[in-house]
């Protein structure tokens, strides 16, 4: 990297032919001389400008991480004189309103404090280093790599992400994080900051299938199961999923048929059948499995072995998430790996599938947010007719709108979180099996509400991969996911009612 050194304005419009170009942004200069044949735009657009301060025409037209990218071109500054847009650090946190939920914008909380806030932080860090890998490994279809996994289960990363327990005992977080101070609210962050990533397909390989695999084990798996099983998860040396849809049963999990016989001997299972859309399953160790036994649903731990089969399914994100086809053919399991007890599966399923829904939530409303912020300061930095679009009422309506029913769901998330933190785990999944149900359908309608709008305000670069919108274009294309997985919007709102029903006062008149 040569030298920076210090230039005034006259100096840097000596420099405005091609072969000799110099631009200003934001009061920086670059030596864009030999790149301008490389430009992405053109050697046209930036010859033109040579000479000039393009900063007003570098931000309509540019993220302002090809700076950094491009870092190397830069030769100088302008003399006393400031950059107005400086790079924020690493782990940043958002100044934007409604950039961040209210206490990271310095609003008082009864549920946060400041280990909330350093947590936040260091794991923005660290998913923020990940967002090229991201970005390429989804193009490429690549789940991410082992070798990744194990950096985040070393990190402490995969823990935050199972929330507290005593799994969590001895391990130092994320921020400086000591496991036992490790709360509900910690967890919901963790959810959030994995999704900020950007990059769907990518968040959901990561950990998406362990997030909802794990909690099988670690509230229904003997003592020697979870001895075994749950450091090798939480350390990354092993990955685990969710095994419960089939092409056959759907919503109406009920009508699973993947069959669990018992040997003559009793010790073991024989499991036949196949799961389908099983995120992580493609590379997953450990399947968490709903099966059939004689009395009646049940959940096992399937360990991978030659009588497994897994195959990739394509979607619309991408198969870095490994959503998986998988075929059970005859595979023995040892009877001490029911997890809870035989027959009574339906209940640990249950039981999952709302602390499952919570974190679809806060995964789902934590890019809600990224893409409202995103497209508030793309309204501002946007110019049309000479104006900043935000200038439009029509357009602020459509930020009105985005965060007014952000922030709704946000604060009923972090309501319910509470409400969690003060019940064990089957107590959650009766008393807030519905409430969570309905917090996800709305959290889905508004994701769809969101991405509407951003896409219009986006323009174009909504639906084109790279640039300026290339975060709402991937959301966009993806936030149904949230919609349908872990339960769809119509099954959502109708237990939320149906739940209500339960508890209504025989008593109630008008
Ligand atoms: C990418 C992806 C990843 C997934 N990951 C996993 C995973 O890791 N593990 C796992 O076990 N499963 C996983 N699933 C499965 C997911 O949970 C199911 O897709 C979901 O439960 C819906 O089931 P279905 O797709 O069979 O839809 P269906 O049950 O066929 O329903 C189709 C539509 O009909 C509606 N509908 C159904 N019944 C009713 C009713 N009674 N009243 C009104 N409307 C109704 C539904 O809302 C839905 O819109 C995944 C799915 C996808 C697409």
């Amino acid at each position: 990297m040569p030298e920076l050194s210090i230039y005034s304005r006259e100096e840097v419009k000596k420099h405005s032919v091609p072969g000799d170009a110099w631009i200003i942004i934001d009061a920086e200069v670059y030596n864009v001389s030999t790149f301008a044949d490389l430009h992405p735009g053109g050697a046209q657009v930036l010859n033109e400008l040579a000479g000039k301060d393009v900063t007003e025409d570098f931000y309509g037209l540019h993220r302002q991480d090809v700076l950094a990218k491009y870092a190397r071109l830069k030769i100088g500054r302008l003399a006393n004189e400031e950059p107005q847009y400086p790079l924020p650090e690493p782990g940043a946190l958002s100044k934007v309103p409604y950039g961040e939920p209210s206490f990271f914008l310095g609003y008082k909380s009864p549920y946060y404090n400041e280990s909330h806030t350093r947590f936040r932080k260091a794991m923005r860090k660290i998913f923020e280093g990940l967002q090229e890998e991201a970005r390429l490994s989804e193009d490429a279809n690549k789940p991410p790599s082992a070798e990744l996994y194990r950096q985040l289960g070393e990190a402490g990363v995969l823990a935050t992400q199972i929330g507290p327990g005593p799994w969590m005992k001895g391990l130092t977080l994320p921020g400086g994080i000591k496991g036992e101070e490790f709360d509900l609210f910690h967890e919901l962050i963790a959810h959030q900051e994995n999704a900020r990533v950007g990059s769907p397909g990518f968040a959901d390989g990561i950990s998406s299938g362990y997030i909802i695999g794990l909690p099988p084990v670690l509230h229904g798996g003997s003592d020697e199961l979870q001895a075994r099983v749950v450091p090798q998860v939480i350390s990354g040396q092993k990955r685990i999923c969710l095994a419960i849809t089939e092409p056959t049963a759907g919503s109406d999990v009920q009508n699973i048929r993947t069959t669990a016989k018992r040997t003559p001997d009793g010790k073991h299972f024989i499991v036949n059948g196949v799961k389908k859309w099983i995120t992580n399953g493609t590379f997953a160790d450990y399947f968490s499995t709903a099966v059939k036994t004689e009395k009646g649903i049940t959940m096992l731990l399937i360990e991978r072995d030659d009588n497994v089969e897994t195959k990739a399914i394509k979607t619309s994100y991408s198969s870095a998430a490994g959503t998986s086809y998988i075929t059970f053919d005859n595979v023995k399991v040892p009877v001490e790996n029911v997890l809870g007890e035989e027959g009574n599966g339906f209940m640990v399923i249950m039981a999952n599938f709302c602390k499952e829904r919570w974190y679809i939530c806060a995964a789902i409303n934590a890019s809600s947010r990224f893409i409202t912020e995103e497209s508030f300061k793309w309204c501002n930095q946007r110019k049309v007719f000479g104006k900043p679009l935000i200038s439009q009422p029509v357009i602020r309506n459509k930020l009105a709108n985005m965060i007014s029913e952000l922030e709704a769901v946000e604060n009923w998330q972090e309501n319910l979180t509470y409400q969690m933190m003060h019940m064990d785990w089957f107590e959650m999944a009766t008393r807030l099996l519905g409430s969570v149900a309905l917090l996800k359908y709305r959290s889905t309608r508004v994701a769809h509400n969101v991405s509407d709008e951003a896409c219009q305000v986006f323009g174009g670069r909504s639906i084109t991969k790279t640039g300026m919108g290339r975060y709402v274009e991937a959301f966009q294309r993806t936030y149904k996911f949230a919609a349908i997985l872990g339960g769809s919007e119509e099954i959502m709102a109708d237990l939320g009612l149906r739940q209500a029903m339960r508890v209504f006062p025989k008593s109630a008149r008008l």
